[in-house]
């Protein structure tokens, strides 16, 4: 499987970083190894002073396709929950400053925390739905999916006509404000609709 991840879908989040407002969705991948496996720590790793946590909505598909149109993307994916894109955000802004890849500050092992997935059915709409991460029990990011530049049927649709989706594939649909460091022994809380699907602990 692999994992697709969408950067600057929130106007707030790109304020925060100076990012330049895109005029396309942008677009990086995780591969399977950066999955945090399960009851296991995130390690921050040594090649970093400042990994950021970025909780985001994530879908899996469901469905093989390639060139879907957005009205179709609904029949792609029957699973939501949230998860964090970890990124070491010191390294990622050096790559940045030199214009190369960004898969080292974002693709490392334990980068990607997936939650566990709720079927989509269980909500009434997916055009405003909120997700909020916790660290140390208290609020230190609160999104709604309303507030995304593009939707999640839109990334779908936008995402397929670079790349065949395949059953198992996640899909990483951007951080809203509030990314910030985490430190050892942070404990970090991710919601949907006030539901917890996933509690990890920093190392
Ligand atoms: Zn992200």
């Amino acid at each position: 499987m692999k994992i697709i991840c969408i950067g600057r879908n929130y106007t707030n989040h790109i304020e925060e970083l100076k990012n330049e407002r895109p005029t396309e969705p942008v677009v990086f991948m995780k591969p399977d190894s950066a999955i945090l496996l399960k009851q296991h720590p995130f390690v921050i790793p040594e090649f970093s002073e400042d990994v950021h946590h970025e909780i985001e909505i994530i879908v899996k598909i469901s469905k093989v396709g390639k060139y879907i149109e957005p009205k179709f993307a609904h029949k792609y994916y029957d699973e939501i929950s949230v998860g964090i894109d970890f990124t070491a955000r010191d390294l990622q802004d050096k790559l940045k400053a030199k214009g190369l890849p960004w898969e080292k500050a974002k693709a490392f092992d334990g980068s990607a925390v997936i939650g566990e997935f709720l079927p989509k059915s269980q909500f009434s709409s997916l055009e405003n739905i909120t997700f909020e991460l916790k660290k140390n029990n208290e609020t230190a990011q609160m999104g709604d999916s309303s507030l995304m530049l593009w939707k999640i049927d839109e990334l779908i649709s936008y995402v397929s006509q670079f790349f065949t989706l395949k059953i198992g594939d996640v899909i990483f649909t951007g951080t809203p404000e509030g990314v910030a460091s985490v430190k050892s022994e942070d404990v970090l809380e991710g919601f949907l609709e006030g539901q917890q699907l996933f509690r990890i602990q920093v190392k």
